[in-house]
């Protein structure tokens, strides 16, 4: 028997093994892909893009995931962020640079911070005026989320934008473009690079069982089958792949229905020669337009140049599955390539396309979700599993990266020691 199983060798998962590393504790590590690094994985293609699954930035909150960083020995880039919204699918004329709502002519007069909020519509409104709302707000998070807003919880705002004074609307701050320049940091390589050099460092690396699936478990016995026909029996689990699968194993299926998330296509283009000048030096463009299929650009040669290498440019778009969006692949990189010509695109030097769907992008934060996700947490871990990280544990707001490795590493300690998970269910104290 293994103390612990850790099923997903993502962020949650490599901060258990991590822990449990650090702690002399045994554990097999079982990854159904052939690589580590789940949704924070990089691919590059066949002709020599990198792609990651998604816009991934790395802002950290705990000194634990500084350190993994620092222990992996990943080389950083310092990428200068320079965000823009794409107001409108029409031309360059339409760009904004953000936060949007430091770029407004007049000052809302209907902002109502102190009104009783009920969801994400109330949130938006109350805090940036029926303009901002109506133009931005409303239809680019209706795109991410794929989910009406109010359907959605607001408490998880204070996390994001908008609840500080930093984000409200501030005339003052109108023109100031580039005036607060900052950077974060893009591992040389693509965001899984960082994955992978922190999976290198542990031993003995044969705890970990790449191309291996987790079938089911028997979580009465805690006995786990796995899609090599062997089976592995535990004592504690941390498992990272959705809830919902989980819940299914534990004969909870009937509780999934209240836990919703967004499905997306990465689309990629990789092209010969310089970016057009509207792209050139964004980091990246949100558009609220609903004529655009797509919700962000993440222009990812501007992150590393190694993704793309030299003379070449790529670019990485966000395309949601919703209501009268493409659902094939076919169709979303085709909106793709509209929509970048009307900012300068040169479809005759694409050179390489990269489409993959993402079943489970979002973990939606709708209302009534936390009552679910503490009635199965408390069923869950009373048979010694932790369901943990991104759709383990299907909190956005501790979603990213650095909250799923500490989730992973709290939930070691949780396990053999009973300690609180903060992170997990109260990321708003970091
Ligand atoms: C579109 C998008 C944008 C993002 N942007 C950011 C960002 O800007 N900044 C940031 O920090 N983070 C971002 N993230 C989140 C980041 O990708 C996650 O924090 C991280 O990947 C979650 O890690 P995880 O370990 O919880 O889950 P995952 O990465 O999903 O890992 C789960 C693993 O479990 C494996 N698995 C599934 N089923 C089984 C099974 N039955 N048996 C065995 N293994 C199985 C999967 O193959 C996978 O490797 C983004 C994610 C997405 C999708």
């Amino acid at each position: 028997m293994t103390s612990f199983l850790i099923i997903g060798a993502g962020a949650t998962g490599l901060g258990a093994a991590v822990r449990l590393t650090e702690l002399g504790v045994d554990y097999v590590l079982v990854e159904a892909g052939e690589h580590v690094g789940g949704m924070s994985a990089s691919i590059t293609d066949p002709g020599g893009f990198t792609w990651d699954l998604g816009g991934h930035v790395i802002h950290s909150h705990f000194p634990e995931f500084d350190q993994a960083v620092a222990d992996a020995g990943v080389q950083l880039n310092a990428v200068t962020r320079n965000g823009w919204v794409w107001l409108e699918g029409t031309g360059p004329e339409a760009l904004v640079p953000t936060p949007i709502q430091q770029q407004l002519d007049e000052l809302p007069t209907d902002l109502l911070p102190d009104a009783p909020i009920a969801n994400l519509a109330d949130y938006y409104r109350n805090h940036f005026g029926e303009r901002l709302y109506r133009s931005f707000f409303e239809p680019y998070n209706h795109k991410m989320w794929t989910t009406p807003l109010e359907e959605i919880d607001d408490s998880w705002t204070s996390l994001r934008s908008g609840s500080d004074a930093r984000n409200v609307p501030r005339l003052a701050l109108a023109g100031t473009i580039g005036a607060v320049e900052s950077t974060f940091p893009y591992p040389v390589g693509g965001t899984g690079a960082l994955w992978r050099a922190v999976a290198e460092k542990l031993t003995p690396m044969d705890r970990m069982r790449l191309g291996t699936r987790v079938v089911s478990l028997d979580t009465a016995r805690r006995i786990a089958s796995l899609g090599d026909g062997t089976t592995l029996p535990y004592e504690h689990c941390i498992t990272s792949i959705p809830t919902t699968t989980a819940l299914a194993w534990a004969g909870l299926g009937a509780r999934s229905a209240a836990l919703r998330a967004s499905t997306l296509y990465a689309v990629g283009l990789g092209v010969l020669g310089d970016p057009p000048e509207p792209l050139a030096d964004k980091s990246w463009l949100y558009c609220p337009d609903r004529a655009v299929s797509w919700y962000r650009a993440t222009m990812l040669s501007n992150y590393d140049p190694g993704n793309s290498g030299p003379g070449r440019w790529n670019v990485l778009c966000e395309v949601p599955v919703l209501g009268g969006s493409p659902v094939s692949g076919v169709a979303a990189l085709a909106g793709v390539i509209d929509s970048l010509g009307r900012l300068g695109l040169d479809a005759a030097r694409i050179v390489s396309r990269f489409v993959q769907r993402i079943e489970m992008g979002y973990p939606v934060p709708t209302i009534g979700r936390d009552d679910v996700l503490r009635e199965v947490d408390a069923h869950l871990t009373t048979q010694g599993i932790y369901s943990r990280g991104r759709f383990g544990g299907w909190r956005y707001e501790s979603s990213n990266q650095d909250y799923c490795y500490l989730q992973g590493r709290q939930a070691v300690d949780a396990a053999l020691h009973g300690h609180p998970e903060d992170v997990y269910w109260h990321p708003e104290q970091f």
